[in-house]
């Protein structure tokens, strides 16, 4: 099912609002390659030590605006730029993914051959894919068909490993989302994490 969004003349979209705290351009420590990643607003997980709590606050930092779109996607063109990632924040808050659900359709059609990753606290079998559980939403099945890799789970201060790529505690999973989806089981990115 498409999830409808409507605009308004000024770019901003009726009904789905988010701030936004950075945007880091050329990173290469949230994903494969080089990267822009968006860092949104808003997080109800609350993990002990998380590394940013300002970002818990839904306003904190700066709108989210079609403006702030076009930047990211003019970023995300140079050869070099393997891809987007979302973090936070987490992306997986509904009035979030009702931000960036259309954000993403466009990210699919003006960047051909470009993945995106995506961070949250939440897990997919745990959560996301389970009906009535919180976050799960009308958006929630749409914007996961259009990521490439997820990682997921909160992060645990108890389980804390700093060799871990990608992760900041050894129970959070690097999750290839299509085989995942496909075979409706939690498939592991490359098949193993690193
Ligand atoms: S999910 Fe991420 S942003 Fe949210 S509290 Fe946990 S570590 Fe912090």
């Amino acid at each position: 099912m498409m999830y409808a969004v409507v605009r308004r003349a000024d770019g901003t979209q009726k009904g789905a609002s988010m701030n936004y705290c950075e945007i880091k351009t050329c990173d290469i420590a949230n994903g494969e390659g080089v990267r822009t990643s968006l860092f949104v607003s808003g997080c109800t997980n609350h993990c002990e030590e998380c590394f940013q709590p300002q970002t818990w606050d839904f306003g904190y930092g700066k709108p989210f605006t079609r403006e702030v779109e076009d930047q990211i996607i003019r970023s995300l063109q140079p050869y070099y730029i393997n891809g987007l990632t979302l973090l936070g924040g987490e992306p997986f808050e509904p009035a979030n993914q009702r931000a960036l659900l259309p954000f993403l359709h466009r990210v699919r059609a003006a960047c051909p051959g470009k993945n995106i990753w995506c961070f949250t606290g939440f897990t997919l079998d745990g959560e996301l894919w389970q009906d009535g559980s919180y976050p799960r939403c009308e958006a929630t099945d749409e914007m996961l068909s259009l990521i490439d890799v997820l990682v997921d789970g909160r992060y645990v201060k108890a389980l804390k490993d700093i060799s871990l790529r990608f992760r900041g505690s050894s129970n959070q999973r690097i999750i290839d989302v299509a085989q995942s989806l496909a075979k409706h089981e939690v498939i592991l990115w490359e098949g193993k994490n690193p």
